[in-house]
């Protein structure tokens, strides 16, 4: 079996680039891993908690929109669980059956998130906008950064794989975007909650540990691509130092 050497990859710039990205890699996956059970063990956990004024999922997203003086957005109730979205294309909010009927704490924590992006394309929040306009882009790069990232890598093209590396970036500009979007949703959500008293201050608490939850699935998924952004930049640097000196 033969085994690529150092020198095919470019060199002892490409070996340094692939460990620092599994040392990075190592917390990262765990803060992924991390996220994604806090989501699911904090919504179900609260999902067993009835809210003592008894507001369903669908009446909490309902006093988020009244309480920012927006009418035309309806609210629906979707298949599965965690599958909570608003829709811009439809001006709706879809709810989960789990939050739609539900009067449970977790329930008015994510109808009130999603009611905060409805909010937020009803008065043009900047970064919604910005996210908007690039998600063409984004979707462009997406599909075609592999393909040139791997064609300049067997070319041995390093202008291929500058281009490879430009379109992936855009995937992390586009959730670097999202950060900001989902940090004002949860914000929204919580002081319509404390200002309309949907929940009481016990209660409160648990509704932000879900959103905070959330929030941080997305932080884990943006510090994923930059690991990713930086370990192509890393072997693109390699290769351009070893340039010749690997393939014969
Ligand atoms: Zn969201």
């Amino acid at each position: 079996m033969t085994y690529y050497s150092y020198g095919y990859y470019g060199g002892y710039g490409d070996f340094l680039a692939n460990n620092i990205y599994c040392i990075l890699l190592i917390p990262v996956f765990l803060l992924s891993v991390w996220a994604q059970f806090q989501v699911s063990g904090s919504f179900r956990r609260y999902s067993e908690k009835t809210n003592r004024r008894h507001i369903t999922g669908a009446q909490a997203a309902e006093a988020v929109l009244r309480a920012h003086g927006v009418y035309d957005v309806n609210i629906r109730s979707c298949r599965g669980n965690l599958t909570d979205h608003y829709n811009p294309k439809d001006n709706t909010i879809y709810l989960s059956e789990s939050v739609y009927h539900v009067p449970t704490i977790a329930a008015v924590g994510v109808a009130c998130h999603e009611a905060g992006h409805a909010v937020q394309y009803a008065m043009g929040y900047g970064p919604i906008r910005i996210r908007n306009a690039i998600i063409p882009a984004t979707q462009f790069g997406s599909k075609f950064s592999f393909i040139l990232l791997l064609i300049g890598l067997l070319l041995y093209s390093q202008p291929l794989f500058l281009l490879g590396i430009v379109l992936f970036s855009l995937t992390t500009v586009f959730q670097l975007i999202t950060l900001p979007v989902e940090f004002n949703a949860s914000r929204r959500a919580i002081e319509t909650i404390e200002g309309q008293g949907l929940l009481y201050e016990d209660e409160i608490g648990g509704a932000k540990k879900v959103l905070r939850a959330a929030a941080m699935t997305y932080v884990a998924a943006l510090l994923m691509s930059m690991l990713q952004l930086l370990r192509y930049v890393l072997i693109f640097a390699g290769r351009g130092g070893s340039r010749g000196g690997g393939r014969e």
